[in-house]
This record gives structure tokens, C-alpha cells and sequence, in this order.
């Protein structure tokens, strides 16, 4: 049976055409999995998705959640996500050529993917590997994650 991974979409601004390719390229790859989107890159897969079924593909039911956007939050939320050990996989075209007004949000929620070992794609071919891997189908895969209890019970004076 397929397994459902929960799979984070996010894409600035210059990246969003980008990412809309590779959701079309890949949405037959994607439908089975549960989506989570920053606010408006959530927008432009869905209709991405949406026109892939106005253009006769079948069975094209696809689960997006929509936090805010990844300014107002967003990133910040999926952050959180990754924190509570809800995001399976993190697919993040961030903009290489461009400052952003939430730097620091990225900043935290790229940490944040590193700390718990989620596997993330930068561009378009790492997502192209990764949504082409044979993990994405094992059932007893789970990423190790590095045991942090020395450091929550050191002593702090
Ligand atoms: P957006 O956010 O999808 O709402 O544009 C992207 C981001 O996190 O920078």
C-alpha cells in the first residue's frame, strides 16, 4: 500500500513559477500525500492540481492545508509542524537572489528541518530525487533523530 507522508510545499516569491512546474510535473507523485502549504504558494498548487484535473487526469483528489502566509507566519507555523514531529518531508525553493522581509523565519524554519532531520529539497532537482526515492514508499523508514537528552537535563547555573 502507498504511504501517506505529510509534505511541506513552501516557495518565495521569484520560485513560485518554479515550484507550479514541478507540481505539475509531479502531481501524480503528489496526490496520495497529505500538503501543507505557506498561504499563497498553498494557492498556486492547488490551482495547479485543479488544472491538471480540468485537463482529463483522473482521480485528482489531493488533501492541501494552507497556513498563513509564510510572512505573516507561515513559516513560523511550519516550523512549529516540524517541532511536534508533524511533517514527513519539507520541499522549500527559497530565493537565492533575493532579501526577504521574514529572513529570520526562513532561517528558522531551514534550523528547524536540519534539527529534526526532515528530509528537505532546495531546488528542483533535489525535489526531483526525493519525490523519485524509493523511501517515499517504505513504511519502516523514519529519519533519526538525534537524542537531545543531555542537553534538555544539563545543568544550567
Ligand atoms: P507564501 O510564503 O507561500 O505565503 O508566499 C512563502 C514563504 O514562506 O516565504
Amino acid at each position: 500500500m502507498e504511504k501517506r507522508l505529510t509534505v511541506a510545499l513552501v516557495a518565495h516569491d521569484a520560485m513560485k513559477h518554479d515550484l507550479a512546474e514541478w507540481v505539475a510535473w509531479n502531481w501524480e507523485k503528489l496526490l496520495p500525500h497529505r500538503l501543507i502549504s505557506t498561504g499563497t504558494t498553498g494557492r498556486i498548487v492547488a490551482e495547479t492540481l485543479m488544472d491538471r484535473r480540468g485537463n482529463g487526469a483522473p482521480n485528482t483528489r489531493f488533501d492541501i492545508t494552507m497556513l498563513k502566509s509564510g510572512p505573516l507566519g507561515g513559516d513560523q507555523q511550519l516550523g512549529a509542524m516540524i517541532a511536534n514531529d508533524e511533517i514527513d518531508m519539507l520541499i522549500f525553493f527559497w530565493d537565492p537572489m533575493s532579501a526577504q522581509p521574514h529572513d529570520v523565519d526562513v532561517k528558522a524554519l531551514l534550523r528547524l528541518a536540519t534539527l529534526y532531520n526532515v528530509p528537505t529539497a532546495i531546488n528542483r532537482s533535489s525535489a526531483d530525487f526525493m519525490i523519485s526515492s524509493s523511501l517515499m514508499a517504505n513504511a519502516d523508514y523514519k529519519p533519526v533523530i538525534k537524542d537531545y537528552a543531555s542537553y534538555i537535563e544539563r545543568t544550567v547555573k
